[in-house]
């Protein structure tokens, strides 16, 4: 949620060179220490592991984007992978769309830009897939450009430090975030300042439990020990038996993984194997069955998969595109 104008004070010169010196003489002593941070001048690396990261924590992001870069190690390895091969090497790490949208990517940097990630904000704007953040990101991590970075844990950060806010649900509109984030970086250190907010936001200044009597900057933090905990509601999504479908979708893609390449599977063995053990009557059965491929065409609509009708069965088939 975010609040009004009037909760933001206006930050003053002492009060943002406090927390410079504060915020950079903690990282220096307690940066988190991630692969990607050691090959920072590597934009192909950065923007790999900036679309891993957007939905995927950290800890398993560290196991898969070796694996990735290893199979993949160039733009052109992952500009050339077919359907079924990005969606098969992005096992475990869910939201399978990214996967395409990344080797779109990809084959984009190659048509455009000869391969080269590109270093201006608008160019990398226009690539498939890449919104401000990734594109900061690039700018920022990769290429050592002087810009303000802001994610939702970035925004979380900066409204507690400059915003006094009343729950942990509440942050800052992202125009008052954006207008602090070009005022507050160190002019110069953009990079390293950058990642210090996000390891603050992962550490120390969570979303739900923000951990103030041990938090390095408490005093200087509007917000410190002054929220309250919010009950954070669920945004309602469509759901099958009290689950999201983005679940479901997942599901049916790793039971399509882990068939043989180019060979189909039939959406009655996908049910089988997604309720395993249960036992359907006609009428459920129908049910189930129009509800699957309602969900196989929505992963079609998304290029993850392709559908056929069986010859001689209501039941279509699936496999991971091609
Ligand atoms: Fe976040 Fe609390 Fe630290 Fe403020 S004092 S930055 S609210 S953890």
């Amino acid at each position: 949620m975010a609040v009004s104008a009037e909760t933001t004070s206006r930050t003053d010169t002492r009060q943002i060179a406090a927390l410079h010196r504060c915020l950079l003489d903690w990282y220096a002593q307690n940066a988190r220490s991630f692969g990607w941070r050691t090959r920072q001048n590597d934009a192909y690396l950065v923007l790999v592991a900036e679309v891993m990261l957007q939905q995927t924590q950290t800890a398993r992001v560290e196991i898969k984007l070796p694996q990735f870069l290893e199979r993949f190690p160039t733009v052109y390895e992952l500009a050339a992978a077919d359907n079924a091969t990005i969606v098969r090497a992005w096992q475990g790490m869910g939201y399978n769309n990214r996967a395409i949208r990344l080797r779109d990517c990809a084959r984009a940097i190659i048509e455009r830009h000869k391969g080269h990630v590109p270093e201006t904000m608008e160019e990398l704007l226009a690539l498939p897939g890449i919104g401000r953040y990734t594109a900061s990101a690039i700018l920022v991590f990769a290429y050592g450009r002087d810009l303000p970075v802001v994610d939702v844990n970035i925004q979380r950060v900066y409204s507690r430090l400059f915003g006094r806010m009343a729950t942990t649900a509440e942050t800052l509109s992202e125009k008052e975030t954006h207008d602090l984030a070009l005022q507050l970086y160190p002019v110069g250190k953009s990079s390293v300042w950058h990642q210090a907010l996000m390891d603050m936001g992962a550490l120390y200044c969570t979303a739900r439990a923000p951990k103030c009597a041990v938090c390095p900057l408490n005093d200087l933090c509007r917000s410190a020990f002054a929220m309250a905990e919010a009950q954070r509601q669920k945004r309602p999504e469509p759901s099958w038996r009290g689950e999201p479908n983005r679940i479901w979708r997942g599901r049916v893609v790793e039971i399509l993984r882990g068939s043989a390449s180019g060979q189909w599977t039939n959406s009655a063995q996908i049910l089988a194997r997604l309720f395993t053990g249960e036992v359907f009557t006609d009428e459920e059965e129908t049910e189930m069955r129009a509800w699957l491929h309602g969900l196989a065409e929505g992963l079609r609509r998304d290029r993850l998969v392709e559908v056929r009708s069986a010859a001689v069965s209501q039941w279509a088939e699936l496999r991971l595109e091609q």
